[in-house]
């Protein structure tokens, strides 16, 4: 919450001033409206933690509204992940849960208020012609011919759309505003249309459906919303979202748009985030790969590397494209303070310690997380036959390889100093290797205080567990794969997103997590426990590693190519 405090921005200017010119009564109430279409992405969470932000920090409150005016499939199992996720996030909505198809009755009593008004009339052009005769930014609209019906016709065929008599696209309802105005969504924008398709809420009592623009400032006003926040691609809407207010003469929210987040290496779009899930170019929506809240859930990043990622970003009136790396940065931030430490090796290679006792284990002892003395210490195995990570090797080693190699002395994390004698190979490659220790180093020190120049991390051969360790790597290999003429977004997938080691040896400790916890392994990074773990087999994400190595990799990417 301390974060949420600090933070000013221009929508906050505009709150604190409405509050001193008491505007609503010194009432902040916002809403977070999704469609439920699809899953949440971060996206979503930058306005999740706006509009909930905005009234922890004015003691107003804030609505979780679906705004489901548009049948469509399998809306249920998006309403729940939406409700998990919002949760998850650390916001709460407590009992103000609303469905914008809980209003579509007042909705219709509004649109047969307009049409007295003689402000809407229904319209019988083919969808072309209306699109036809809208005009364009340069040339105004021509009126419909059915623009001057009687209000009573108008009545009564709106009644007949409604009890179905017409078919799918035959009719409309139009608001009467001007066909000549410069701005296209004044020109007698449809509000209502025909849609003989089933609502996940309201089954087959509706034949017809608000738009857009008619349902959210109606939605609004009934929820008695202060602060209507949504993104600039509606600021060219907001003179229809008054003027229907106007028109009816209901209460009125302010709408207030803002920049919509963008991110690099990723689409955000639920088209978009739809497709790669249809078509199988992910494994589902909670794809670690994916920016979606359950995916990044699933991947580990932590609500509130989420919820400081979206302050850090802030809120602007201008468009911009962030990079994914400052995503990382922040899970990076949040992750180092709070995730418990282990050791786990990816790529094992076999160490025997020739003079350590046949048969003995002994407990050593390691630092739970050096960031946070209260989260203690605790016990690790060692024994003579150890793995070490196979890169930590190096049978010929260049210069400035201080790690393991013939004759190069170590110190294994939290255990003794070891030197390597020998290697065994097979088939020109190496399999083991043959160490010594010094007993007098236990703990990594030497009473003789020589030094070593590299810690390298291990696991006990015989007390680690296996497991399978997916590491995972941008979703697309351009920046912005929207962006192109040439190519289709899905062309631009990274074909290395996404690998699978299934050898590796991680520290008994391990077992103790449940699925989705956060740690870091030594020296490799940030990891979560997969929700597919079960008894026997335990399954690792890597979240993220503990620097940038994207720039390298991409950079050899680019060579490959
Ligand atoms: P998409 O383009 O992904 O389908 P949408 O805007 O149609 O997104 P909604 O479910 O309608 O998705 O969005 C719910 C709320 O989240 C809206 O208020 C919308 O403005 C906001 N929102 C959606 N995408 C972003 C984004 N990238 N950045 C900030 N806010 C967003
Ligand atoms: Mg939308």
């Amino acid at each position: 919450m301390d974060n949420i405090e600090k933070q000013n921005d221009f929508i906050r200017e505009i709150i604190n001033n409405d509050i001193k010119t008491n505007k609503y009564n010194g009432r902040v109430h916002t809403r977070f409206p999704p469609e439920p279409n699809g899953y949440l992405h971060i996206g979503h969470a930058k306005s999740i933690c706006l509009n909930f932000g905005i009234a922890d920090q004015y003691n107003g409150l804030c609505n979780l509204r679906f705004d489901d005016t548009n049948p469509s499939k399998e809306e249920t199992e998006y309403v729940e992940s939406i409700k998990d996720n919002i949760r998850w996030l650390g916001f709460d909505w407590n009992d103000r849960l609303y469905f914008a198809s809980d209003y579509f009755n007042q909705m219709y009593e509004y649109a047969i208020d307009l049409i007295k008004k003689g402000k809407a009339y229904v319209d019988d052009q083919t969808p072309e012609d209306i699109s036809r005769n809208r005009g364009t930014f340069t040339e105004a609209g021509n009126e419909s011919p059915f623009r001057n019906r009687s209000i009573e016709e108008n009545l009564s065929l709106f009644e007949q759309m409604k009890q179905g008599i017409f078919k799918d696209g035959e009719k409309v309802l139009r608001a009467k505003i001007d066909m000549t105005h410069p701005n296209i969504n004044m020109r007698d924008p449809i509000i209502y249309r025909i849609l003989h398709a089933s609502h996940h809420r309201t089954g087959d009592t509706w034949c017809i459906y608000p738009t857009y623009d008619w349902a959210h400032g109606l939605e609004d006003s009934i929820e008695k919303i202060t602060h209507s926040i949504c993104t600039l691609e509606f600021e060219n809407h907001r003179p229809l979202y008054d003027w229907f207010l106007e028109q009816l003469d209901v209460y009125r929210p302010q709408q207030i748009e803002f920049a919509r987040l963008n991110l690099s290496y990723t689409v955000m779009s639920k088209r978009m985030l739809k497709e790669l899930v249809d078509e199988k170019h992910v494994n589902g929506w909670d794809d670690p790969r994916l920016p979606t809240i359950s995916g990044m859930r699933r991947r580990g990043f932590s609500p509130s590397s989420i919820q400081n990622f979206c302050k850090k970003i802030g809120i602007a009136k201008a468009n911009s494209l962030i990079d994914y790396g400052f995503l990382e940065h922040s899970v990076r931030d949040d992750l180092n303070k709070t995730a418990l430490r282990f050791m786990g090796v990816l790529r094992p290679l076999k160490v025997v310690i020739d003079n350590y006792p046949e048969g003995q284990v002994e407990e050593l002892e390691a630092i739970n997380n050096p960031e946070d003395e209260s989260a203690g210490k605790r016990n690790i195995p060692f024994s003579k036959e150890i793995y070490v990570e196979q890169t930590d090797f190096m049978e010929e080693p260049y210069k400035k390889f201080y790690r393991l190699s013939i004759g190069r002395e170590v110190r294994l994390r939290y255990g003794y100093f070891i030197t390597c004698t020998d290697i065994v190979k097979e088939n020109d490659k190496v399999v083991t290797l043959h160490c010594t220790y010094d007993p007098e180093t236990k703990g990594g020190y030497a009473p003789d205080n020589r030094k070593v120049k590299s810690t390298i991390h291990w696991v006990s051969a015989d007390q680690s567990i296996d497991a399978e360790i997916h590491l995972y790597d941008r979703l697309f290999t351009e920046e912005d794969p929207t962006g192109h003429d040439f190519y289709d977004f899905k062309d631009l997938l990274n074909p290395d997103s996404h690998k699978v080691l299934k050898d590796c040896k991680v520290e008994p400790n391990i077992s103790n997590l449940k699925a989705f916890d956060r740690f870091q392994f030594e020296r490799l990074g940030y990891f979560c426990i997969d929700p597919d773990t079960t008894n026997n087999q335990i399954i690792i994400n890597r979240t993220v590693t503990l620097r940038d190595s994207w720039k390298k990799i991409q950079k050899q990417f680019k060579e490959k190519k």
